[in-house]
């Protein structure tokens, strides 16, 4: 069976605005005492507004969402995110790369187009609940695969 599905899932951290409370907190960013009267909570630690800010392109990330995204001790935000993370794959029909969030048919390990996922004998499109053969990497409808069978040219090929 095939499906359709986005990738990836994007999942970011959330940060607060809080008021300081009691006892001054001190900023994992520059490790000074924070006296602003708000701060940036986030990865449970705090911030000041002007230190949390994407490793990137350094815009404070407090102004541009309420969200920030982390991967390999990086803070990003979610466009540089994606930018250096978020890609799908290779289509397993043309080789090109997938980028992220856009629609791909994903059959056993292979990541498609849309446009590309279709029998690349006669070029059929698929429908859910259709049925498709993968052989020798490549996909094909039912016909296209049963004739191959009868005739018998996918015996010499291994997979
Ligand atoms: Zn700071
Ligand atoms: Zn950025
Ligand atoms: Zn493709
Ligand atoms: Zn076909």
């Amino acid at each position: 069976m095939f499906y359709q599905q986005r990738l990836p899932s994007l999942t970011g951290v959330p940060m607060l605005s809080v008021q300081p409370k009691g006892k001054q907190k001190g900023c994992a960013g520059c490790n000074r005492k924070i006296k602003d009267r708000y701060l940036l909570k986030a990865l449970d630690k705090y911030w000041h507004e002007d230190c949390l800010k994407c490793a990137c392109c350094d815009c404070r990330l407090g102004e541009v969402g309420s969200t920030l995204y982390t991967k390999a001790n990086l803070i990003l935000c979610r466009r540089d995110y994606l930018r250096l993370f978020g890609t799908t794959g290779n289509c397993a029909a043309c080789s090109k790369l997938i980028p992220a969030f856009e629609m791909v048919m994903r059959a056993r390990d292979n990541v498609y187009h849309l446009d590309c996922f279709a029998c690349q004998l006669c070029n059929q499109r698929f429908c859910v609940g259709d049925k498709f053969f993968l052989k020798n990497n490549m996909i094909l409808c039912q016909m296209d695969y049963e004739e191959g069978q009868l005739n018998g040219s996918f015996e010499t090929q291994v997979q």
